[in-house]
């Protein structure tokens, strides 16, 4: 583990102007909220979060029967949930990876690939389609490894890779030097064609244009506090109005569930990252990073690193921390100690920087389940529907999880249906205090593995053998 967590004087003095607000958010294209909620309505198809498996879900929905009348109602603004608060990083991976898809469906894994690929070739397909420009970019990511142990992880992990025909890239330490040049990277793997990124709330933002444009009706600040089954019906109730629904797809993520049981498959995890100001052309030269690739760390503690449209580098995750009892809320959005250790992080990996200063700094909740991607079920008689449990990766697995939610509401029969990764759920968290436990353990331990040259201990060589995880 080359990052040390002593934080100096010049680190502290890097973030003290921060804003805490998502870089992405602070944003002059952002659009002024829909009005709230102040009446009651029905419709047939009523969508509860307006982030991106809501969205998607809203536009597929539109696009397969226009006359489909559909609303969405958001407790904040389009995007103010995770998908304005994200790294960017759209990967093609419906399962977290190659390893966790390959350990948890190992028959049906090639056709989770292509159907990943497929999904993330119809959301460039959509965003071009639609005209949305959201610094979309298909680069691929770079996983770089910093000790001698991750190297043949990577290795191995190539390997691996070519059994599926997936192109990839080694890079040695000579060659990952004219990538990026950092005096921790010491090599690097790239998967060209499984990542993009994007602006992820001008993607939102785009989404959210697109579904007003086809007739969708969005209520904004309209935050649902209850859910009633009627006969054929489904009525949610927020502080001013209600919304009477044939059909419910539930699109919260890590935010508190409005269906109780909810909360023993997602953990919330909140994961923090800082944006620097644009960096100089001196600045830039100076670590060479000149094409628009991402990276992340190849530890089990990561780091994800990216550069945006003006010249920014955003540098984000390590500590992904679970409050006690499922603890959620904007108070946590905020983490002084987070910030100065990402910050301390960062001038480790790139020296060369010292002195820029971070502009913005945030956290987010990631709906973790412990088999790190999403999941589906019913509830209402099948009146409702819902997908969450993308555990860090749902900015691309999103639109996926939006087709599988209707598929399943509307009753159809499609390939995606008959996987089994949809057909099962993950195993439930335990209640606290085991919970806390179990998840701090389990950082722990991931923690000190990147400290032994990637040797597990015990707890999470069982965990790995109970199907249970922590991850982020
Ligand atoms: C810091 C951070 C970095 C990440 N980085 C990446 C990355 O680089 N790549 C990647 O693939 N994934 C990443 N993720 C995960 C990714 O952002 C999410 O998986 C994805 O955005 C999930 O979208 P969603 O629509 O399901 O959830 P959200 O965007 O969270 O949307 C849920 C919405 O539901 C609304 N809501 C909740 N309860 C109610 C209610 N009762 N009434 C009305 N509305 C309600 C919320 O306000 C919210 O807007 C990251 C997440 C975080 C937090």
């Amino acid at each position: 583990m080359p990052y040390s967590n002593l934080i100096r004087k010049e680190t502290l003095r890097s973030i003290a102007d921060v804003q805490t607000i998502p870089f992405w958010l602070d944003d002059p294209a952002r659009p002024g909220p829909e009005p709230e909620l102040t009446k009651n309505v029905s419709t047939d198809l009523l969508i509860i979060g307006a982030g991106f498996t809501g969205l998607w879900t809203a536009l597929l929905a539109k696009e397969q029967d226009l006359s489909r009348e559909i609303v969405i109602l958001e407790a904040g603004e389009v995007a103010s949930g995770a998908s304005g608060r994200n790294g960017g990083f759209m990967d093609a991976s419906l399962t977290h990876g190659l390893q966790n898809g390959l350990a948890r469906w190992p028959k049906e894994f090639p056709v989770l690939l292509a159907l990943g690929i497929a999904n993330l070739d119809e959301i460039e397909a959509t965003i071009k389609r639609l005209g949305i420009e959201c610094d979309y970019l298909r680069t691929g990511e770079l996983s770089v490894a910093s000790e001698p142990h991750q190297v043949e992880e990577l290795k191995a992990e190539m390997e691996r890779s070519s059994q599926y025909n997936i192109r990839s890239e080694f890079y040695n330490r000579e060659k990952i030097r004219d990538i990026v040049k950092s005096s921790l990277f010491i090599a690097g793997l790239i998967y060209p064609d499984l990542t993009a990124l994007v602006n992820p709330a001008q993607l939102a933002w785009g989404l959210r244009k697109a579904c007003l444009d086809l007739g969708v009706r969005l209520y904004e600040h309209s935050a649902v506090t209850k859910l009633e089954e009627e006969d054929k019906h489904v009525t949610a109730s927020t502080k001013h109005g209600s919304v009477r629904a044939s059909q419910l797809v539930l699109a919260t993520n890590a935010f508190p569930p409005l269906l109780k049981r909810l909360s023993n498959y997602i953990a919330p995890v909140y994961d923090y990252a800082l944006v620097t100001e644009p960096l100089s052309s001196a600045q830039r030269a100076s670590i060479g990073w000149h094409g628009r690739a991402g990276m992340s760390d190849a530890s089990r503690l990561f780091h994800y690193t990216r550069t945006t449209a003006d010249g920014r580098i955003l540098w984000g995750g390590y500590d992904a921390v679970y409050y006690w009892n499922n603890g959620f809320g904007p108070h946590l959005e905020k983490d002084g100690a987070s910030f100065a250790r990402l910050a301390e992080h960062f001038f480790q990996a790139f020296p060369q920087l010292e002195g820029i200063r971070f502009t913005h700094a945030w956290g987010g909740a990631i709906d973790t389940c412990s088999r790190f991607s999403p999941f589906w079920g019913m509830a209402h008689h099948g009146k409702t529907a819902y997908a969450m449990g993308y555990t860090g990766l749902g900015v691309g697995a999103s639109r996926f999880g939006a087709s599988v939610v209707l598929d399943i509401l509307d009753g159809c029969k499609t390939e995606r249906t008959k996987l089994e990764m949809v057909r099962t759920k993950p195993l439930p968290f335990p209640p606290e205090p085991f919970r806390s436990i179990g998840i701090n353990l389990s950082r722990w331990s991931m923690a000190q593995a990147d400290r032994n040259q990637g040797r597990e201990n015990l707890w999470l060589r069982m965990m790995d053998w109970l199907g249970l995880g922590f991850d982020s």
